[in-house]
């Protein structure tokens, strides 16, 4: 081989002194008699234009492809490649063909990759490799890899099918580049079922080398650690590469200049797909065009990302979810007009939803047209606290706050009041500790509903706007905490406290007034229309209540039963379902708080600190205990029963047999406006003992 090659040399150097003829040309005039045919060496082996590494590439072969050559010189072996149909000479460095060539290195490219016995497909299988699998193995022949494999404590020889496995790149190069994904996932094998070890914002610069076609390898540090890791080629882009994402963020701008400061050019709501290029890691570039005229903009990195969950209410009776992105397709459900559906924006024509139908989930497609996309701005006035709220006014605002903040408001009928009214439970907040407030348990109470619901309100507002309440983040709060209202546990009573005997059937007029003492003035209301009261129903020392009447009565019985009342159970359920922390029963009057209810030790002390701590943003005043407790209220019970921490807030200056003034809630509300927030604050903390 040497000595040959020494004369091919010899030979082609003469050619060229005597008559300067190119390479290429100069093989042809002399072909070389003496073929070879041997392995490409490397992954991948590059066949030249003329013998030279800057020279034009125009062939690629993969490690352990056959190659046929020639003997050029002392560097290059020489090649015909046809290009274009014709035929010319190409040149191979020496050193990456052969008849043996080096080792390489490979991955699994089959979820099961397998070592054979015989280089066959047929033949007994030694060993099987989930994909991504790095490998070692060698150039078999023209369709096999020769590999070795421990079966049984034994070193075999196995063969791997050529197709199987992709060889990964002899000579990586470094690259750098962005993560172009949402998000880019970093492989801890190069399998895209491989397990994810990091993942990057889009636009994240990357540093990487290159691996295989697919490829990219990566250094990233998980927890401390330094791991090579792997991400897909089609993840990574460069400055030019299009990416694209959805507005995150209400209102997401494209500025003038890459600073908050610039103008603004135009905004996006939440959920528009917006395109876009890296300009660094917190400002991406933008093409928009205002008055028709095209300006690059730029956009915060983090105002876009993936498809957010929208919440919209249907525009359409009925409003249609088709299996795919065309009203021609099949309707796989149909809503009526003015709910609140649930889905994820695909494009700016088309939503995506999950539906269920007969038992099974499906994906389908809601036209964007068909619905209408809820942006919360913390902008309502829905609750008006300044007068008599009834029971009816409550139901309308309940819908209406549910329908402006869909995504951070819901509710729920827990039950139905002995005369047939629906009690409803408001869930506000998205986290998994629960807070329970409820209020009017008393008839004559009911500011308290007006303080429940003005509550729920605010709360949302300061959310969305991400105002302080008293110091509190609500923002924060209500992600870690929901507080769920009964903002009218008793609604027959206070219906039939504020509108009097009209509000009930003729029928039950007679006992109604024999309930109230003869009087048709029902001010003083307390109990349910049953003449039952309810915070006297509850399972806590019920059977040693004092001063109960032996019958139905405006205030103070105590039912024939504990827990026999209809709102009772309604609110026993939600507690049993919602398993809140702590609770917060509102009363009037007095402004004082009950907190205790023969609870001793490590539980007195630390009621009596959350209670302290209710003194000092209310401004009430603490009730200690004395003698034996009356027994029977939710407080009772919940501090009992739940051995958890319940409060008896008695809001307003002291009022004797009535309602407080609609003029005192100006005070109430000062008085009161953080003890949700405390209470779900402290509920988050204490969910998570
Ligand atoms: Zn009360």
């Amino acid at each position: 081989m040497r000595k040959f090659k020494a004369v091919q040399f010899l030979a082609v150097s003469l050619l060229l002194i005597q008559l300067f003829i190119p390479y290429a040309q100069a093989a042809e005039v002399q072909p070389d008699p003496e073929m070879f045919e041997g392995f490409a060496g490397k992954q991948p082996v590059y066949v030249y234009a003329s013998p030279a590494k800057n020279a034009k590439i125009i062939k690629t072969y993969a490690y352990g492809d056959k190659i046929a050559y020639r003997n050029f010189s002392a560097d290059w072996h020489a090649t015909d490649v046809t290009v274009n149909g014709k035929v010319q000479t190409g040149y191979i460095a020496a050193g990456d063909v052969g008849q043996t060539v080096p080792g390489a290195r490979g991955i699994a490219l089959n979820e099961k990759t397998n070592i054979y016995s015989q280089p066959s497909v047929n033949a007994k299988i030694l060993k099987t490799y989930p994909a991504g699998t790095i490998m070692n193995y060698q150039a078999h022949d023209a369709e096999w890899f020769r590999t070795t494999v421990d079966a049984g404590g034994k070193r075999l020889t196995g063969y791997i099918y050529r197709p199987d496995v992709e060889t990964i790149v002899t000579h990586p190069s470094a690259g750098s580049g962005f993560a172009a994904k949402i998000p880019t996932n970093v492989y801890a094998s190069p399998s895209a079922k491989a397990k994810v070890i990091k993942t990057y914002k889009q636009g994240s610069p990357l540093q990487y080398h290159t691996f295989t076609s697919r490829w990219h390898e990566v250094t990233v540090v998980v927890s401390g650690k330094k791991m090579t890791g792997y991400v897909s080629k089609g993840d990574v882009g460069d400055r030019n590469t299009q990416l694209s994402g959805y507005a995150v963020n209400n209102e997401a701008a494209v500025y003038s200049q890459p600073s908050v400061k610039s103008q603004k050019l135009k905004t996006y709501k939440k959920g528009t797909l917006l395109k876009y290029k890296v300009y660094n890691a917190s400002w991406f570039q933008a093409v928009v065009y205002v008055n028709g005229k095209a300006k690059t903009g730029y956009i915060q990195s983090s105002d876009v990302g993936a498809a957010p969950t929208l919440k919209g209410l249907s525009l359409k009776n009925p409003t249609r979810v088709y299996s795919k992105m065309s009203r021609s397709s099949k309707v796989l459900k149909a809503y009526a007009k003015g709910l609140v559906l649930t889905y994820k924006p695909v494009n700016n024509e088309w939503h995506q939803a999950t539906v269920t139908v007969n038992g099974k989930k499906y994906t389908g497609y809601i036209a964007a047209g068909d619905v209408k996309t809820i942006i919360p701005t913390g902008d309502t006035k829905i609750v008006n606290p300044y007068q008599v709220y009834s029971y009816n006014e409550m139901v309308r605002d309940i819908e209406k706050l549910y329908l402006a903040y869909p995504e951070l408001i819901s509710y729920k009928v827990i039950g139905k009041s002995e005369y047939g009214r629906p009690i409803y439970a408001v869930a506000l907040g998205k986290g998994k500790a629960a807070a329970l407030i409820h209020g009017s348990h008393h008839a004559r109470e009911w500011l308290t509903t007006n303080l429940n619901m003005y509550m729920i309100e605010q709360y949302a507002k300061a959310y969305y706007k991400k105002q302080k309440i008293g110091g509190f983040n609500v923002y924060d709060i209500l992600n870690a905490a929901t507080i769920w209202f009964i903002p009218m546990v008793n609604p027959d009573g206070v219906t039939l406290q504020q509108e009097g005997l009209k509000a009930f059937p003729k029928s039950l007029h007679k006992n109604l007034i024999k309930m109230n003492k003869g009087s048709k003035n029902f001010k003083r209301w307390k109990a349910n229309a049953k003449g039952v009261d309810l915070n006297r129903q509850y399972n806590a020392g019920w059977k040693t209540i004092k001063g109960s009447p032996s019958g139905p009565m405006y205030k103070n019985f105590k039912g024939y039963k504990p827990e026999s009342a209809a709102e009772v159970k309604a609110v026993l359920k939600l507690v049993r379902e919602v398993d809140p922390e702590m609770a917060v029963a509102y009363h009037s009057s007095g402004k004082i708080i009950y907190w205790n209810y023969l609870q001793t030790g490590a539980r007195y002390k630390r009621d009596h600190e959350y209670a302290k701590k209710l003194r000092s943003l209310t401004g009430y005043r603490l009730v200690y205990p004395k003698g034996v407790p009356s027994g029977g209220g939710f407080t009772d019970w919940f501090i009992q029963a739940k051995k958890r921490p319940g409060f008896t807030i008695e809001i307003c200056k002291y009022v004797y047999e009535t309602n407080p003034p609609v003029s005192e809630f100006k005070h109430v509300w000062k008085e009161n406006q953080a003890v949700g927030l405390y209470v779900a604050r402290e509920s988050a903390k204490l969910a998570k003992k």
